[in-house]
C-alpha cells in the first residue's frame, strides 16, 4: 500500500472548480472583513497569488490543485495584504489567527 507522500494524484477531494475557489475566497474575505474588488485566477510561474494595490488580487489556478488548508492560507494570506500591506508582526498575529481555527477545512 502506497503512502500519501508517494501519490502523484492529489485526493479527489482536493480539486476544486474556479467557480467554488472563488467562493471560498469571498467566503474567506467576508469573515475577514475584506472587499477585494476582483478576484481573478491564471497561472503564475512563481507564485501563489498576487494583490495589486488597489485591490485586485489575482490566484494562481495551480491552487485549484492544492489541498484545502494550503488553499485556505494562500487565501487568507492575499485577503490580509488588503489590511496590512507587509509580513511584519501585526500580519504574521493575524494570519495565525485565522488559520489556527479547526474549522477551516
Ligand atoms: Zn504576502
Amino acid at each position: 500500500m502506497s503512502t500519501r507522500r508517494t501519490q502523484v494524484l492529489q485526493p479527489l477531494e482536493d480539486i476544486v472548480p474556479a467557480r467554488i475557489f472563488k467562493s471560498e475566497v469571498m467566503a474567506w474575505a467576508k469573515r475577514i472583513g475584506v472587499a477585494p474588488k476582483e478576484i481573478r485566477l491564471r497561472l503564475m510561474k512563481n507564485k501563489w497569488a498576487s494583490c495589486s494595490s488597489n485591490g485586485r488580487l489575482t490566484f494562481n489556478t495551480e491552487l485549484l490543485n492544492q489541498p484545502a488548508r494550503f488553499r485556505a492560507e494562500a487565501i487568507v494570506h492575499e485577503l490580509l495584504h488588503l489590511k496590512v500591506p507587509n509580513h511584519g508582526r501585526l500580519f504574521k498575529h493575524l494570519m495565525k489567527a485565522y488559520l489556527s481555527h479547526r474549522d477551516i477545512i
